[in-house]
């Protein structure tokens, strides 16, 4: 079941690599397919690659991943406890917001990868990929912080890191919605053993960390 779907990960992934669906990837050094393993339990959504991601075809890994990466390790994560992907997957050579056919061209395989992964908390980052997850109505500034859902799959709108770049002060914010997060996984593990049975040993130990 597991190899199965980090299978299907996978073609979903080389799918990405050649994807030519809109104009976006004539600019790309690399597709950013997202980065994690199909049995995690929890997906960060974030708005698309800048220049690092482009260069490395890995997610989250300039200076918004380095304070994202912090906010995990706060409340005992390791980025390998979690899937990390985008509403977008190309590289926005102008810095703009994706428009809405570049994220609706990717929808599909944003789409797959929940399917797949089937999560039990995503948490999207920032304003574009909490309204392409929950609808026009959300916002950050209004709804960060606030558990909502998805057919069965909890949702846990935040800010994007890159904001806190600009404004130190939501730096805080952002940290006290981890900590929502990490009272929600102490929940899950109180109430279900099943999701440490379901982890190969290697993470038991931090999943251990989670309360
Ligand atoms: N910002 C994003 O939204 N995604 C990344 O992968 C990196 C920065």
């Amino acid at each position: 079941m597991g190899n199965d779907r980090s299978a299907e990960l996978a073609a979903v992934h080389s799918e990405i690599m050649g994807c030519t669906k809109c104009e976006l990837h004539q600019s790309r050094k690399n597709a950013v397919p997202g980065e994690g393993r199909s049995d995690v339990k929890i997906m960060f959504v974030g708005e698309g690659p800048g220049q690092n991601e482009d260069e490395q075809g890995r997610p989250f890994v300039g200076a918004a991943g380095k304070l994202l990466t912090e906010l995990l390790e706060l409340i005992g994560l390791r980025r390998s406890d979690v899937f990390i992907t985008n509403i977008v997957i190309c590289l926005l050579m102008i810095r703009r917001p994706p428009r809405k056919p570049e994220i609706e061209a990717c929808n599909p395989y944003l789409e797959s990868q929940i399917r797949i992964i089937n999560p039990r908390i995503i948490c999207p980052l920032g304003t574009p990929a909490i309204t392409t997850l929950m609808g026009q109505q959300f916002s950050a500034s209004k709804d960060h912080g606030k558990l909502t859902s998805k057919g069965a799959i909890a949702i846990l709108p935040m800010y994007h890191p890159a904001a806190a770049l600009y404004d130190a002060s939501l730096k805080a914010v952002l940290a006290s919605d981890f900590q929502i997060l990490k009272k929600l996984l102490e929940e899950a593990r109180a109430s279900d053993k099943a999701l440490l049975d379901s982890k190969p040993a290697e993470t038991h130990e931090t999943l251990e960390k989670w309360v």
